[in-house]
């Protein structure tokens, strides 16, 4: 199974902790801030206060034998990267690391990050689409051109089938699942019909969404 570290318990770091835990993960937290490492005590495999960027306290934790490493040092964006460094060069093979601004990203990138999240930016991306858009609930971005969107079926698409829209050439979008109450289906066929009440799970090129949730 899969060990994980997380480095800086703000509001970020300390959800992503807490829920590799409930899903039964293996979690080192750890924090500079005895406060916020007890906070989080309880709900964590093991939770320690140390200075990330301190090489002997992290050898001495043993950094080097963890899957995965998320790094939350928000604000101080200088222990941020000199964390994101110790911790490549101490050998974790899977380094996430939470980023500020694009061009810390760049840098994170640069220094051997292999995947940057951006928390704030893309929460802000997601809640504004799915208020312009009243029948947009939920999306991913999976790419910058392309999504995967919840999308309230109109009324113009009760009653026809996947085939009888042409669905994919119309719109130009893959449905992937279609959810009705607490029932959903992860196999839609050509020939399924579309309900009142039905949301359709579907992949495409933003530009194809759009035109979905404009019919
Ligand atoms: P968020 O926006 O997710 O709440 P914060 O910037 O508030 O993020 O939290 C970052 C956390 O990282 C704080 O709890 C802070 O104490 C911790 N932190 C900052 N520097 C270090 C360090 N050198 N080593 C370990 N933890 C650190």
């Amino acid at each position: 199974m899969k060990q994980f570290v997380v480095i800086g318990l703000g509001r970020f770091g300390s959800s992503v902790a807490r829920t590799l835990c409930q899903k039964g993960f293996d979690v080192l937290a750890i924090d500079i801030d005895e406060e916020r490492v007890q906070a989080l005590a309880d709900e964590v495999t093991h939770a320690v206060q140390a200075d990330a960027t301190d090489e002997e306290a992290m050898k001495s934790l043993g950094i080097r034998n963890f899957d995965i490493a998320i790094i939350s040092i928000g604000t101080d964006i200088h222990s941020n990267i000199l964390t994101t460094l110790l911790v490549k060069e101490l050998g974790v093979k899977y380094v996430v690391v939470k980023a500020q601004t694009e061009l810390h990203g760049k840098v994170l990138t640069k220094i051997g990050a292999d995947k940057v999240v951006y928390p704030e930016r893309d929460m802000g991306v997601r809640v504004a689409n799915s208020l312009i858009s009243s029948n947009v609930l939920d999306l991913i971005e999976v790419s910058p051109e392309y999504t995967i969107a919840e999308v309230t079926a109109s009324p113009k698409l009760y009653g026809h089938t996947l085939s009888d829209l042409q669905f994919r050439t119309r719109f130009g979008v893959n449905v992937i699942a279609i959810k009705n109450g607490d029932k959903i289906n992860v196999t839609p066929r050509a020939t399924d019909e579309i309900k009142k009440g039905d949301i359709l799970i579907v992949i495409g090129e933003n530009e194809n969404l759009e035109r979905l949730r404009k019919y």
